[in-house]
């Protein structure tokens, strides 16, 4: 089994392939010291999965445990909170978790580095180049570029091949897999600010969706301090882009009821922007070569799902493949694997995110909360716990 792609998605696949009996290999082009993967939100269908492997415990110790969601109404100071007691009977982690994925990986590279179980080779600073395939289910042949080799090529053969080498894939490209969707235009920006002041603190859960007219910003809890979320419009792309002190210009407006505006202009804040798309591959499978994670989705970063999504699918096809293997099927336990994983992108991941496109929040479209004897209170409590399983993704997964 080959895999391409030492991110979360790659090395948790090669960590579950491990554990089912089958040995694989694993391709990275860079240092596994390397990490650029953002993803800061692990959500309970994941956390159930993973405690299922023996992953959550140390996840947990590191993490914060972010157990409410709140909207915060600025102009009008008003609160609603979208609990995740709702949700205690369907998961063993009633809770998002906020840490750095790099964690996640750290702790698979240490997992499959740890003697026992089949051999796993883990290949870094390779690139592979070339992807050698019939289109037929049988086999594949890889071309590698060694990062310190000159001209050297190492060649690697397998009879199935993971695809998980991200959104830029180039396994993608040579499989001859289009990536429709759109480029949103506007960045998203991402601060990190080690303290707010205490009078902000107090008003916000560990995720909160502010709200002041056109203005829209999410604040995560961090075990760092606090992550600040901020969308320019598009007019306002090129100076927010320039340096921070937009940012800290639209912080201190926005809070201006709050903080004197000088805070924001001593406190240290760190700021860097990505883009946001909406894509994915139209088919998950080509001949022996299975794409997922990053290289067959990327999608809106609000609310948290890409990876997580891309986490359950690199389970999953491991699965596959092992019971696939064990009883002589994997050719059909694959193609199963891929159109369910592909109708599931389709049906669930795309419109989700998409739902939390234009400023939208997991808290839309949820009834005020009233007192547990009002009348309407079991409907509304119902209608929230449907709203935050589809958010955190416990009804894509078995029940722990
Ligand atoms: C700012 C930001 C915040 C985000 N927040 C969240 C969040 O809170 N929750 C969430 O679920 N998702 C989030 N996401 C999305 C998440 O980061 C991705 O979905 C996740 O990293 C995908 O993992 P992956 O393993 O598929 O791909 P990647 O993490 O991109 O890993 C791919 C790996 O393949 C390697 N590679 C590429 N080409 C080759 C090659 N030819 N040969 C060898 N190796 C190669 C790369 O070096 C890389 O290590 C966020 C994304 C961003 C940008």
């Amino acid at each position: 089994m080959l895999v391409v792609g030492g991110g979360p998605v790659g090395l948790l696949t090669a960590f579950r392939l491990r554990q089912c009996g089958l040995p694989c290999t694993v391709v990275e082009q860079h240092a596994w010291a390397h990490n650029r993967s953002r993803a800061s939100t692990f959500q309970p269908a994941v956390l159930d999965r993973l405690a299922g492997l023996g992953l959550t415990a140390p996840l947990l110790s590191a993490g914060v445990k972010v157990d409410r969601v709140r909207s915060w109404d600025l102009p009008t100071g008003s609160h609603q909170d979208l609990d995740y007691a709702v949700i205690g009977g369907d998961t063993l982690h009633p809770f998002r978790l906020h840490l750095e994925q790099a964690a996640l990986r750290r702790l698979l590279l240490q997992r499959l580095a740890a003697p026992g179980g089949p051999p796993v080779a883990l290949l870094e600073h390779h690139r592979v180049e070339v992807l050698e395939s019939n289109g037929a289910c049988e086999g594949v042949r890889l071309r590698l570029r060694p990062a310190t080799g000159g001209d050297r090529t190492v060649r690697l053969a397998g009879r199935w091949l993971v695809v998980a080498d991200g959104a830029r894939s180039s396994l993608r490209q040579q499989l001859g897999l289009a990536f429709d969707g759109v480029d949103l235009p506007e960045p998203v920006l991402r601060l990190t600010l080690p303290a707010l002041p205490e009078v902000i603190a107090q008003q916000l859960a560990g995720v909160t969706y502010l709200k002041a007219g056109a203005r829209s910003l999410s604040v995560l809890r961090m075990p760092e301090g606090w992550r600040l979320i901020l969308r320019p419009l598009i007019h306002e792309c090129q100076r927010a882009l320039t340096d921070d002190s937009w940012a800290r210009e639209v912080l201190s407006e926005l809070f201006a009821s709050l903080v004197e505006p000088a805070w924001w202009q001593d406190t240290p804040l760190h700021m860097d922007h990505y883009r946001v798309a909406q894509r994915c591959v139209p088919e998950r499978q080509v001949g022996a070569a299975l794409v997922l994670g990053d290289a067959a989705h990327v999608t809106n970063t609000r609310g948290g799902l890409n990876m997580n999504f891309g986490l359950l699918e690199g389970l999953a096809l491991a699965e596959a493949l092992a019971s696939g293997v064990s009883a002589g099927t994997t050719t059909q336990a694959l193609a199963r694997w891929a159109l369910h994983w592909q109708a599931r992108t389709i049906d669930a991941l795309l419109p989700r995110t998409s739902e939390l496109l234009a400023g939208g929040t997991p808290l839309d479209g949820i009834t005020p909360a009233t007192g547990t004897q009002a009348p309407g209170a079991a409907l509304d409590r119902q209608q929230r716990r449907l709203k935050l399983r589809r958010a955190s993704l416990l009804d894509l997964v078995e029940l722990p």
